[in-house]
Parts: structure tokens; C-alpha cells; sequence
């Protein structure tokens, strides 16, 4: 608590009484406490990369680029880092679009069934290479939504890829999808049998570069950013994003969207 005070002077000069603001800055430091941990966050998942990168880049110089199957291989390094640095860098870029201009959507009515069905054909490739398996499940014929196109598809896309990253070979991740006739929502899950989320981080998982298990999510090319930007899209449609996961059983990542205006149910 700032207490500031201020003596009341009359027009004659007498003064007379004292005008006290109490201003609460909790919630200032707090935020203060957090642009400081980002700004530290951000330097070190760039430093990590930097350093992978340059260590490679001296062993190369140093004479590993004689041997083709050596450089090959810390070049192939090198690459997959400058990768992940990018994406980084406009995940970072996306995030501070948000903060300073807020989401801006371009909401249309979209065929839902097409949406999820599009989405698992986007990811189904990596799915494979993981060794995960992916599958569809919509019970009945979806109706329209109104949404911003990308902005769900980025959704989708980061939670399918975070489901089977997360997920290890042998396991499965189903999109399910049902239509809530009362609350003219539909409900799209994901759900994995993968690696799961202990209980404590739970609740902090949607915070920017929080994770369970950072060398783990780096291994996997992974910025720590997927599931903020996730949440930033959902909420800006009036939406809702959950998150519920049991240790070495598996996630399930919730959301809804909104029916299209003129929705004729599904
Ligand atoms: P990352 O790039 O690290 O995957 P995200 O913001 O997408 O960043 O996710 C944050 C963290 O949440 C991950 O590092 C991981 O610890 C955890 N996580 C997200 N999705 C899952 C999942 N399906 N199963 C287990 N852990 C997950």
C-alpha cells in the first residue's frame, strides 16, 4: 500500500486539512515481478540455442567438417536449433501482437466437421512418425461455427502436436467433438495417453514458458509458448480453454466455440 498525503491550502493561505491517497501497488509489483521474469525467460531460451549452435559450429571449424557423417550430423543440429529459435521469435512476436493490440479475429461461420476433419490431416504425418495413433471421433453431424478460421486452426494445430509430442510410441490421441444444443457450443477435446501433467502444474500450465520438464519440451522442438497462445485465441472468441491430465495415464485438453449466428443445428 503507497500512502500519499497532500496538505490543503485555502485560497486565503491558511491551510486546513489533508487530502490522504492510499493506492494499492500489489497488483503493480506483480506485474512488474512479471514482465521481469519474462524478459529473463526470453534471454534464456535464446541463450540455450545460441550456445547449442556455436559449441557445433567451433567442433566444425575445428575440423569435424572433414568428416562428412560428424558435420552432417552437427550441422542437422545447428538447423533444428535455428528452428526453434524462429518459431521463438514469432511466437514471441504473436504474443506481443496480443498484448498490445489485443486478438484480432475475422469470425465467419465455418463447417466444424470439415475444421477437425482438415486438422487431423495436417498433424496425421507427424502422428506417424511418433509412432501415435490418431483418430477422429464426432458423433453426430456437427453445425456450423462462428470462428476465426486461423485462429482455431493454430489452436487445433498446437494441440494436437503438444498431444503427440507428449505422448510416447504405442500410444493415441482421439479429437472428439459434440454439439451442446442449450448452450449452442460445441465442445472439441483432445485427449492423450501420453506422459500427463502432475497435478501442481496444472494450474499454472497456460502461463508463457511454464513447463513441466524444460529440457524435455526443447528436446522436442518445443517454445513454451503453444499452450498461452492457445488460450489467448480461445478466450478472444468468449471461449473457454481446460486442461484436466492424470501422471503417466494421459491429458485431455477442452474447448468450446460458438454456434454460427443463424446456426442451423448439426
Ligand atoms: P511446449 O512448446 O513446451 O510444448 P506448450 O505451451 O505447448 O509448450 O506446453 C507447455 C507445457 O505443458 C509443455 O512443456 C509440457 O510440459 C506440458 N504439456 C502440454 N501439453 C501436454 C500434453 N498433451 N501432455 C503432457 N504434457 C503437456
Amino acid at each position: 500500500l503507497r500512502v500519499t498525503f497532500t496538505p490543503l491550502q485555502h485560497d486565503s493561505g491558511k491551510k486546513g486539512g489533508i487530502i490522504a491517497v492510499l493506492q494499492d501497488v500489489t497488483e503493480q509489483q506483480r506485474l512488474e515481478q512479471q514482465r521481469r521474469e519474462f524478459v529473463a525467460n526470453v534471454s534464456h531460451e535464446l541463450r540455450t540455442p545460441l550456445t547449442t549452435i556455436k559449441s557445433y559450429v567451433e567442433a566444425l571449424l575445428d575440423g569435424a567438417v572433414e568428416e562428412p557423417e560428424l558435420s552432417n550430423r552437427f550441422l542437422r543440429v545447428t538447423m533444428s536449433e535455428t528452428e526453434r529459435m524462429i518459431r521463438l521469435v514469432n511466437d514471441l512476436l504473436q504474443l506481443s501482437r496480443f498484448d498490445s493490440q489485443g486478438v484480432r479475429l475475422h469470425c465467419k461461420d465455418v463447417d466444424a466437421n470439415q475444421l477437425l476433419r482438415y486438422a487431423v490431416d495436417r498433424i496425421s504425418l507427424f502422428g506417424e512418425q511418433q509412432g501415435v495413433q490418431l483418430s477422429l471421433d464426432i458423433q453426430e453431424t456437427l453445425p456450423e461455427v462462428y470462428i476465426d478460421k486461423d485462429a482455431i486452426n493454430q489452436v487445433l494445430d498446437n494441440l494436437l502436436s503438444n498431444a503427440i509430442k507428449y505422448t510416447p510410441a504405442g500410444g493415441s490421441v482421439v479429437l472428439r467433438a459434440y454439439a451442446n444444443r442449450h448452450q449452442k457450443r460445441v465442445y472439441i477435446s483432445i485427449a492423450d495417453t501420453g506422459i500427463g501433467i502432475p497435478s501442481r502444474d496444472l494450474k499454472r500450465i497456460f502461463e508463457r514458458f511454464y513447463r513441466v520438464d524444460k529440457a524435455r519440451s526443447r528436446g522436442q522442438g518445443g517454445t513454451g509458448l503453444g499452450l498461452a497462445i492457445a488460450r489467448e485465441l480461445v478466450q478472444a472468441h468468449g471461449a473457454e480453454i481446460e486442461i484436466t491430465s492424470e501422471l503417466n495415464q494421459g491429458t485431455t485438453v477442452t474447448f468450446w466455440v460458438p454456434y454460427a449466428k443463424g446456426g442451423k443445428a448439426g
